[in-house]
């Protein structure tokens, strides 16, 4: 069914004018906004003043803009921008579960939200399962009463493992149970909510943006939920008020437009160093080498024509390998030593030390993550050949090959 989906051609469709005729939608820098009449302000409280704005936490016009695009993206009735990636998976989390609820999550998510899941949430009585996310057996036997949420992301962080998304609705909703998906490393290649999730959230200071000028965060679901989550009196959202700040979105509006052709250029880089890597004999994983053990599943759910996206990860086994290798191919020129992705440089860290360091070593050990995986987020190099020398030069320095 994704594969008729096409959301660079639902972005481009989108037209929004500012004023003036602008091609750029104007930028909405206020905090309030004033009414004409006092019953049209009584109405915006109630939610019931369709086009009216009242306050900025709640909706502004920019924000308005830039998640009308990621709807068009996602195929979700809405949309609603957050200051943070986190921001929005917290914010979807807490507006889904009560007191005494229980989520089940795969246990390789992105280190931030393990740490949500696994130190923070239990504040609310909020019980978690961590489970390994390709086991639908042990998906089916950790579904309890009160679950209300199964947490995954579609191309995990770091294990690039890829998550079923129609088996895992298929198993959720006939327990009623909410499929909340992190699209963060796919953005355009899949789109979760066509596969069946319910609600689909991004860290926008990824791919989306592709700057690394800011972190930002959305969440893509019916209008019902976005609704729900910005309610004056119960709405997460609103309550909380982890909004994203207006000159940001005009922003990334702008950036969005060119999300397609990044996401190709992203993916092509990747699947070049992919082969070269495995010319080289190198321990590594992309989900785009037939190796990859859920490729056939990946080809099953990707939209046509953005490629198997940016993220590569080497196996170098331990740290002490992977550390002046890392520090090697930043004097050389390779790319960055920092965490994130989705940037047009390359990234590369070490996953277990910096953005999975929050997951304990023993349970790193059990999901299989290696103490030596270096995983790179492959820039937009028009050179990708000189990347690939380089990186090779790096090894064969430090004697790796
Ligand atoms: N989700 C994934 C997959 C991530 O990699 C990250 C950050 O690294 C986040 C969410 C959190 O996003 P942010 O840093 O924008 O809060």
């Amino acid at each position: 069914m994704s594969k008729k989906y096409d959301p660079a051609t639902e972005v481009q469709r989108l037209e929004q004018f500012g004023e003036f005729g602008g091609v750029n939608p104007s930028i909405t820098d206020s905090a309030t906004y004033s009414f004409l009449q006092e019953n049209t302000m009584i109405d915006a409280f109630q939610g019931e003043a369709e086009g009216c704005f009242l306050y900025s936490r709640h909706w502004n016009p920019s924000n308005k803009y830039l998640s009308d695009a990621l709807a068009k993206m996602e195929g979700t009735e809405s949309a609603w921008v957050t200051a943070s990636g986190m921001a929005a998976i917290t914010t979807a989390i807490l507006q889904i579960c009560n007191a005494g609820d229980h989520i089940i999550t795969s246990v390789t998510t992105y280190g931030g939200t393990y740490a949500f899941l696994k130190n923070y949430v239990k504040k609310f009585n909020i019980d978690v399962t961590f489970v390994n996310i390709s086991d639908h057996e042990s998906i089916r036997k950790a579904i309890q009463p009160n679950t209300k949420v199964i947490y995954t992301e579609s191309m995990t962080n770091p294990m690039l493992q890829i998550s079923d998304i129609p088996a895992i609705s298929e198993i959720a909703h006939v327990h009623d149970i909410k499929v909340l998906v992190d699209n963060t490393f796919t953005p355009m290649v899949l789109s979760p909510f066509k596969l069946g999730a319910d609600i689909v959230v991004y860290s926008m200071t990824k791919f989306i943006n592709g700057k690394n000028d800011c972190v930002a965060g959305a969440i893509c679901a019916s209008a019902e939920f976005i609704n729900d989550i910005s309610n004056v009196n119960d709405g997460t959202a609103m309550l909380l008020g982890p909004v994203l700040d207006p000159l940001r979105s005009s922003s990334i509006l702008k950036n969005m437009g060119t999300l397609h052709i990044r996401m190709v250029q992203h993916g092509k880089n990747a699947m070049y160093l992919a082969n070269k890597f495995k010319e080289i004999g190198l321990r590594f994983n992309y989900p785009g080498m037939t190796e990859h053990p859920e490729h056939e599943l990946m080809n099953s759910m990707m939209n046509v024509g953005f490629g198997y996206s940016g993220i590569i990860a080497i196996d170098l086994e331990t740290a002490e390998k992977a550390t002046p290798f890392m520090e090697l191919m930043q004097e050389k020129g390779v790319g960055y030593h920092a965490v994130s992705l989705g940037y047009f440089k390359t990234l590369f860290s070490n996953s277990g030390r910096s953005t999975s360091s929050e997951v304990p070593v023993e349970i790193q050990k059990e999901m299989g993550l290696s103490p030596g995986l270096v995983r790179f987020s492959v820039g937009l190099d028009h050179d990708i050949e000189r990347t690939s020398e380089l990186i090779k030069s790096c090894l064969d320095e430090l004697g790796y090959l």
